[in-house]
């Protein structure tokens, strides 16, 4: 494909124009990053596993009528994408206690919670991504009291769609973070899920053994990252079909 405009580079991904007004190609990366980019180191075919993933939960969303940006995967790397306002908010949904809740609040990693907890986290690296309240998302306008609704009821559906999908597959869906951008039909706005979806944002752990098979892996030193979300993909069925492991970056550089 032309190479086109680079709009933006974050840390797993990069955003370019799209073919069509309204629409961005969105480039999956190897790069790996925790703490804040503290830490980083460079991912063999992660990025053609959380293309594939993402595509993957995301296609399922749309399915079930939970509105998504993802239009079509491109390739091994890119998949094209609806152009959204992203709200400057990470929405984390909790299931099992885990990561910052449980050193916040002393709640031992593991320990179910007795409802889905949803948490807003305000993007800004320079900060470090702080936990907000709603109070703080309305009063500096991030966004209204009927997105915040929205949001809730999307990143809930998610969480149910997301857990159900993974217990088939013998994995616990113990959090996520998803992000949710606005769009117009029209004068009508809607609320989308958008970003990615993939083992990156999400705490996934093996129902029986209680095996990692997530970022964390990476975080924590627990092994190879690019196999965790390999076996990932292979329950869901849905590996790359032309290789048996993470492919190499060159392949379509
Ligand atoms: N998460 C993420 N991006 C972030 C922060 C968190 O995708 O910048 C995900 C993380 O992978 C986990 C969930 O959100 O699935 C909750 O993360 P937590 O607040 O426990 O923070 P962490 O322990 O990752 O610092």
């Amino acid at each position: 494909m032309a190479r086109r405009k680079k709009l933006y580079e974050g840390k797993a991904k990069i955003l370019y124009e799209g073919p069509e007004p309204g629409t961005l190609v969105q480039y999956f990366k190897d790069d790996a990053t925790a703490f804040n980019a503290e830490k980083k180191d460079v991912i063999d075919g992660k990025g053609v596993l959380n293309n594939r993933l993402s595509e993957y939960f995301m296609t399922g969303l749309n399915n079930i009528g939970v509105p998504t940006h993802f239009i079509k995967r491109i390739n091994m790397r890119e998949q094209l994408i609806r152009q959204v306002e992203i709200i400057p908010l990470e929405v984390v949904v909790r299931n099992v206690a885990a990561g910052s809740l449980s050193k916040r609040l002393g709640i031992a990693e593991g320990t179910a919670l007795p409802r889905p907890i949803i948490e807003f986290y305000y993007k800004d690296d320079a900060l470090g991504d702080p936990l907000v309240t709603e109070e703080h998302v309305i009063a500096f306008g991030w966004a209204a009291q009927q997105d915040l609704d929205d949001m809730v009821a999307l990143s809930l559906r998610v969480n149910d769609f997301m857990s159900g999908i993974m217990l088939a597959v013998g994995i616990r869906l113990v959090d996520f973070k998803i992000e949710i951008g606005r769009v117009w039909d029209n004068d009508f706005q809607r609320l989308i899920v958008a970003d990615e979806i993939s083992p990156d944002s999400c705490r996934l752990w093996d129902i029986e053994t209680g095996q990692k098979l997530d970022k964390d892996v990476f975080r924590r030193d627990l092994g190879n990252l690019a196999d965790a979300y390999t076996e990932v993909a292979r329950r869901l069925g849905v590996l790359p079909s032309n290789v048996t492991h993470a492919t190499k970056p060159h392949l379509i550089n």
